[in-house]
């Protein structure tokens, strides 16, 4: 021991100031929040309130709406009444663009019945008008005590502030590649905007920043960099993350490194869902990203192996799958009444090779027998082996006793 080096984990929590939107606090060493946003249109209001609901439901704890015109900021709240009506406390985010001054004027209805604002600073306005339209929108969170994120974005970047950096780095002694001026454009558009909102009235605290790509390699630059330079609670998220897998894969990458910097109060994974597909991805996805990492807890994990030449046979799939489904659809009353169960560690392994031991890792774990094994499945409980399953109730008897373990 002597000689061992020492293990490093996550780095300290960068600290930000906490900020509160509804009734979560995003930042100030609070836990890292879920949240997603629903692709109905916001004037459809059952449409909007079904998937706010079910993200909700699936575990999401800020969910924004697009607010893109008067029907839809007239529709905002009733979508929060019905949503209450249904017993859904989640805050909701109001997603504006190019008129969001102009809608949260018009609809003070929907000015207050949302939990936050975000603004694109690339997107607020144009020339002139820039400045107003940014002070209008921050007035009125000021006004109502509401929070802001300011959402600079690498498809909407503001264009001026780009050119000036570009000009200037033009005729620099030592100019900097084009890629590195557009990140320090996108860090320069969150953090002016974000003093110009002080200025106006809007406290740091109130103050959430984000600055979305879609590379990784540029996300995690600007994101060290805005850490660096600040302490405003921070949002994180690859803007256009891609479909399925990809998607996935590269949110992952990206926001868990960054994490695992200590960066990052609330995170989003932009998954672009197949036509019809199911939305609630990306919050599993978010939710299963910290939990793998060690920063949250949210449903029992099942750590099973990825099977083998050794597993010729489909019994140890279908009872991984089958503890996986059971567990999900269970937790929901779990949770009501086991506090704590989501901390839950269950393993499902396929043969004798591994089997024991990472059964022995977990609170409880099976290890099925290999092909060519003797057919017996030893189950062990807080790493001693506990007794040995066989037979066709073998899937059954393995469910009763995790529900035994959970209920002790
Ligand atoms: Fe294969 Fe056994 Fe390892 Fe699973 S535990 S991957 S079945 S050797």
């Amino acid at each position: 021991p002597d000689t061992m080096p020492e293990l490093s984990g996550p780095r300290p929590r960068h600290r930000t100031v906490g900020v509160a939107v509804g009734n979560v606090m995003v930042g100030g060493g609070a836990p890292i929040v879920v949240q997603s946003m629903t692709n109905t249109d916001t004037a459809d209001i059952d449409g909007t309130v079904a998937q706010v609901a079910a993200l909700a439901r699936a575990g999401s704890e800020l969910v924004r709406i697009t607010v893109d015109r008067d029907e839809a900021a007239r529709a905002v709240p009733h979508i929060r009444d019905k949503l209450h009506a249904r017993g859904v406390k989640v805050p909701i985010v109001g997603d504006f663009h190019f008129i969001g001054h102009k809608l949260l004027a018009d609809h003070p209805a929907c000015a207050e019945a949302l939990d936050k604002y975000r603004i694109n600073p690339g997107n607020v306005g144009f020339k002139d008008k820039k400045d107003r339209q940014f002070g209008m929108i921050v007035e009125e969170a000021a006004r109502r005590g509401k929070s802001v994120r300011i959402g600079a974005n690498w498809g909407s970047l503001d264009q001026e502030l780009l050119t000036r950096l570009m000009d200037a780095n033009a005729v620099a002694a030592r100019p900097l590649p084009a890629r590195t001026v557009t990140q320090e454009a996108m860090i320069q558009s969150a953090l002016i905007s974000a003093e110009r909102a002080e200025e106006i009235g809007l406290p740091r605290n109130r103050i959430i920043l984000s600055a979305k790509v879609s590379a990784i390699q540029d996300l995690i630059a600007v994101y060290r960099e805005l850490a660096r330079r600040s302490d405003y609670a921070l949002h994180l998220g690859l803007t256009e993350a891609g479909m399925g897998s990809k998607g996935i894969v590269a949110s992952s990458a990206a926001l868990g490194i960054l994490l695992q910097e200590g960066i990052g109060d609330t995170i989003r994974f932009s998954l672009t869902p197949e036509p019809g597909g199911d939305r609630t991805l990306e919050v599993k996805a978010a939710q299963e990203l910290l939990q793998t990492m060690g920063f949250r807890t949210f449903v029992p994990l099942v750590a099973a192996c990825p099977g083998c030449g050794r597993t010729t046979s489909t019994v140890f799939q279908e009872l991984a799958r089958d503890i996986q489904t059971w567990i999900s659809t269970s937790m929901p009353e779990w949770k009501a009444r086991y506090p704590g169960v989501e901390a839950l560690n269950v393993a499902v392994m396929g043969c004798i090779v591994n089997g024991p031991g990472e059964s022995k890792h977990a609170d409880i774990g099976i290890s099925l027998p290999g092909t060519g094994e003797m057919p017996a499945a030893p189950v062990f409980i807080d790493g001693a082996k506990a007794m040995t399953l066989r037979g066709p109730t073998l899937a059954a008897d393995f469910k009763a006793l995790v529900s035994e373990y959970i209920e002790r």
